[in-house]
């Protein structure tokens, strides 16, 4: 029986296939699934009521058959038991974890792009991001917010989301934040067209709240690709969700800044957003001996020191 694709799904496959195709995979191959588990699946899928008719119309033998796990690996806990919705609450802890992990997981890192075309990369991308409804955050925008700066920066600086003033000019850091980070990156001995600068998120959450992890997993990858264009020397993870995404962990940013993780073939560096700085001044040292550390690892000297 020929079976359709809905449209969303449609037009989730024919982005991913371009994404793809951009990192240069054009052999793909497609997996023969049987129809008895497909069928299962799409039980799985359905309402009760449509369980109900499913299970009556394939008769006593499918009670005992496994189901489908997430990964559609046959999960042998699930051999006895029906087909189970896949919420939060239902999965067991080995589940839950690696659902957590699938939230940030990032994709392979593409191929180099030259120089000479990286802002023409970039340009793609955001193109391919378009007028995006892909996630709830796009409900509450005004402008998206794609990204700033050079796309053949040295040092990239990588944010949460925008706030009020980057979702009403389409530009990251333009508020406050903004401002203390512009006064970082000159003390760095750069200017801000010098650096690239982007969010994990493109649109702003409402209240300024960190993004729901299904939103970081929806735009993330779009940022992953803007640093594989940019291919920056350091990037600068601010503050704990940049961090959490650029590393694929949770992970308290206390025990992160400091040392130089490899990312993307990059080097990161993790330090405090400049809204917290803004709201404790007292942890700007902390912060500037974070960025020296970024400054050692671009060969830069402080301004003033030769
Ligand atoms: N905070 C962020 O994380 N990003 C911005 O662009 C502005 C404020």
């Amino acid at each position: 029986m020929a079976r359709y694709l809905d449209v969303a799904t449609r037009d989730a496959l024919v982005l991913r296939m371009r994404f793809y195709r951009d990192l240069g995979l054009t052999e793909l191959y497609r997996r023969p699934v049987d129809p008895a588990l497909l069928e299962q699946w799409e039980t799985a899928a359905a309402g009760p009521e449509q369980q109900a008719e499913a299970t009556e119309r394939a008769g006593p033998q499918m009670a005992g058959q496994p189901t489908l796990g997430e990964a559609g690996t046959t999960s042998r806990a699930a051999a006895s038991e029906p087909p189970r919705a896949t919420s939060q609450a239902n999965l067991s802890a080995e589940e839950a974890m690696s659902a957590r992990k699938a939230q940030f997981s990032s994709p392979m890192i593409a191929p180099e792009v030259a120089p000479a075309g990286r802002a023409a990369a970039l340009e793609i991308i955001r193109e391919e991001i378009g007028d995006c409804t892909r996630c709830a955050l796009h409900k509450g925008r005004n402008k998206l917010v794609f990204g700033d700066g050079s796309a053949t920066a040295r040092l990239m600086f990588v944010g949460e989301g925008p706030g009020a003033d980057e979702d009403a000019q389409g530009i990251p850091f333009v508020g406050k934040a903004g401002q203390l980070l512009n006064n970082m990156i000159a003390a760095m001995g750069l200017t801000r067209e010098e650096v690239y600068i982007a969010n994990v998120v493109k649109c702003r959450p409402p209240g300024n709240r960190t993004p729901e992890p299904e939103e970081g997993a929806t735009c993330s990858p779009f940022l992953f690709r803007q640093i594989d264009v940019v291919r920056p020397q350091v990037l600068v993870a601010l503050g704990a969700t940049a961090a959490t995404y650029l590393l694929g962990a949770r992970q308290p940013l206390a025990g992160l800044r400091g040392r130089v993780h490899a990312v993307r073939g990059t080097q990161l560096i993790v330090t405090y957003h400049p809204a917290y700085l803004l709201r404790d001044p007292r942890q700007k040292k902390e912060a500037w001996a974070d960025l020296q550390i970024a400054m050692r690892e671009l060969g830069l000297k402080p301004p003033g020191k030769g």
